[in-house]
Order: C-alpha cells, then structure tokens, then sequence
C-alpha cells in the first residue's frame, strides 16, 4: 500500500523545489494526480505475478512454444521515468506443462508495476517460468525504450536496449530464429 499523503507533500516539494508555485491553478490538483497515479504504477511491489503461471494444462507438445510481442510499461528505478517496450518468451515444456498467451501477459504486466531496471524484469520472467512452469528451458528477450534516454541524458530518441535471460537447456539459435520469422 502506497501512503497517499505522503506522496502528495514530496510531490509539493518537489514542485516547490524546481520554482513552480505548488498553489497555482493548474498544479493545484496535481499533487494528489501524481498520488493516485503512483499507486497504481507501484501496485504489484509486494505481487508473486509467477502465481499467474500456477494454473497450466497439458497438450502433447515437444517443441519450443514461442509468445511475441507481450506489450508493458513500467517506470526505471534509477530516474523514476517510464520505460516500455515488448517481451519475447520462449519455453520448451517438459511432459506438455504449457500455459496460455494472457497468463504470460499477467506475469509480464505484474513485474511491471514496481520500480525496475530492463536486466531484472528480464531474469524475474525468466524465472518465473522456468520454476513455475517446470520448463526444461527458457529464453526472453526484451526490447524497451527508455525515457531517461531519450528525454535527457545523452538524448537518443528511438535507441532500443535489448536484454535477454536463459535457463535451463533451450536452443538459443532456434529462438532468435523465431522471434524473426
Ligand atoms: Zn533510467
């Protein structure tokens, strides 16, 4: 649970501390804007979103099973700004263990709505589904753009980073192969 309030007089700090006037018409409700909007984007801080893949079902499948472009936005923990971009997931199932597109979204969309950096939303996706799904192997890819890059910094509007996590024994060659086709 985010405490509210205490957002809301950081936030007037904030304001106060780059020259606005907290008091002004258009900042006047901003404070208690910026307070609800955080509750909603830390929402899963204390979330398991690996309980989303604790419901799977049985196909008879052997082959590498391939979700693309899982979309999600969340917000750097370095400089509070939003980065967002899409998740690429790829398991191979041990004894036909697969799940559905819209659970591999949850877990993806539940790792977002926390402070992150790009590496460990990668890995915690990775994990998830390697030990919650018992997979024999797992590969994510993920694409994102940055804000703190593109809005300053070194200002590189358009500049994707991509992070990618491996576990267990899976084809990296064939994945990648995929993701392109
Ligand atoms: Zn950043």
């Amino acid at each position: 649970m985010t405490d509210q309030a205490a957002i809301e007089g950081a936030i007037r700090t904030l304001l106060t501390a780059i020259g606005e006037d907290p008091d002004r018409d258009g900042l006047i409700d901003t404070p208690a804007r910026v307070a609800r909007s955080w509750a909603e984007l830390s929402s899963g801080v204390s979330d398991d979103p690996s309980q989303h893949l604790t419901t799977s079902f049985d196909v008879d499948t052997e082959g590498l099973v391939i979700v693309r472009d899982i979309d999600f936005h969340t917000v750097c923990e370095h400089h509070l700004l939003p980065f967002h971009g899409r998740a690429h997931i790829g398991y191979l199932p041990s004894g036909g263990k697969v799940t559905g597109l819209s659970k591999l979204a949850r877990v993806v969309e539940g790792y977002s709505r926390r402070l992150q950096v790009q590496e460990r939303l990668t890995a915690q996706i990775a994990d998830a589904v390697h030990d919650r799904l018992e997979a024999q192997g797992v590969a994510v890819m993920v694409e994102a753009e940055h804000m703190c890059m593109t809005m300053r910094g070194i200002r590189k509007p358009g500049a994707i980073t991509v992070t990618t996590a491996y576990r267990g024994s899976i084809d990296k060659a064939e994945f990648l192969e995929l993701l392109r086709a």
